[in-house]
């Protein structure tokens, strides 16, 4: 068993089952044995890769985004260009660099990384230090210790990393699924809670599902986007929120964990694999409409990086390539943005301050104008 294994069934042992939601958060996040807290599991030898480790033009575009967005602001003087769960700080290094073509941004934007892995953010000063001039970032725990003022957010596979809660319908209702210590003490397994949950902790969609369905719900994800909306209404500004999952709430069970680029038993040795959950965007979107902001998307990844002008950036890079590096480059570009890879499955969800005109990528193209 890892040391975690051995505090959770203490835990579990002294107050009974924890919900996933808590068994996620300590097995990611615990301050010593947490999985993101101890490693840096990004790239092709690390647990699994993401789409700024793929190929620089992901990053390139996401900072042509952040520039496009402060000009509709109106160049603000100042602004807090926000990056939440910024991995090895790849993306934001190349969309500074990107961005740079944009007159003014680079001297207004203030970089502060939200993370909460040690090592991770070591990793992140040093990518930022190589750039020239070097980037000084401020790093916070949390968005909300965030200075006041205009924002531009932008976090990719972060929400799928917080901690969601998972119900059963069952003869006697919605009860929550918790995690308890297994039979032979060795290891965890999932439980019913004794008590039905109130319905009103199950999303409205879902709540008729039939026997047997789960819910996944995820507070933290709730109140992240409605904190980032809330404060792009008051301060101005927008978010970037890219992830995989669906836009519409369904019963699902999503939860999976993984290491070394294969799924892994969710449950098994805590803290050694990363755990994550779909995003449900059509649940974030609704909170953080609630705040005032406006919405726009979620779009399929593909088609927001087709809009931004990948295909222009993708010529422009072989153009000056071998072709060893022209065929990486064309496989970067596939993987992206096909259908098929992620360019459908990864989705791209823009949280605006309303005072905003549609941002970069989500302008309505006028065949989808309905008379
Ligand atoms: N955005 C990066 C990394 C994605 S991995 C990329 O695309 O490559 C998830 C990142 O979120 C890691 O940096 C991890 O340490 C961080 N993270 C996980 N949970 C977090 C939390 N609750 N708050 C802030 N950062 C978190």
């Amino acid at each position: 068993m890892t040391p975690l294994s051995r505090r959770l069934v203490q835990m579990i042992r002294a107050d009974g089952p924890i919900s996933i939601a808590r068994f996620m958060s300590e097995a990611l996040a615990h301050p010593r044995y947490g999985y993101y807290v101890r490693n840096d599991p990004l790239g092709r030898y690390g647990d699994f890769i993401t789409a700024p480790e793929v190929s620089q033009m992901f990053g390139e575009l996401v900072g042509l985004w952040c520039a496009d967005t402060w000009l509709s602001m109106g160049r603000p003087e100042a602004v807090h260009l926000v990056e939440l769960g910024p991995g090895r700080g790849t993306l934001m290094a190349d969309a500074w660099r990107a961005a740079g073509v944009q007159t003014g941004f680079r001297e207004a934007a203030r970089v502060h990384l939200v993370e909460i892995s040690p090592v991770l953010r070591e990793r992140q000063a040093s990518t930022l230090a190589e750039l020239s001039p070097p980037v000084r970032p401020t790093w916070h725990h949390r968005f909300a210790d965030v200075a006041e003022g205009p924002i531009i957010v932008i976090a990719n596979e972060l929400f799928d990393a917080l901690p969601i809660h998972q119900f059963q319908r069952t003869l006697e209702g919605w009860r929550e699924r918790l995690v308890d210590v297994a039979l032979d003490g060795q290891g965890f397994r999932l439980v019913l809670a004794p008590r039905a949950t109130d319905a009103a902790a199950i999303p409205g969609a879902v709540r008729d599902a039939p026997l047997a369905s789960v819910s996944e719900v995820s507070p933290a994800a709730i109140a992240l986007a409605a904190e980032i909306a809330e404060r792009a209404v008051r301060c101005g500004g927008g978010a970037l929120v890219i992830d995989y999952g669906v836009n519409e709430t369904r019963p699902r069970d999503t939860l999976q964990a993984v290491r070394q680029h294969d799924y892994h038993p969710v449950l098994q040795a805590p803290g050694s694999a990363d755990i994550c959950a779909h995003v449900d965007f059509a649940v974030l979107a609704e909170a953080a409409r609630a705040t005032g902001a406006r919405l726009h998307g979620p779009i399929g990844q593909g088609r927001f990086l087709r809009a931004l002008g990948i295909d222009a950036r993708c010529a422009k890079l072989k153009a000056g390539a071998n072709s060893t590096q022209r065929a990486a480059i064309d496989s970067a570009y596939q993987r992206l943005t096909d259908g098929t890879r992620m360019g459908e499955l990864f989705k791209v969800l823009a949280i605006t301050d309303p005072v905003l005109p549609p941002p970069a990528g989500f302008e309505v193209h006028p065949s989808e104008v309905r008379a």
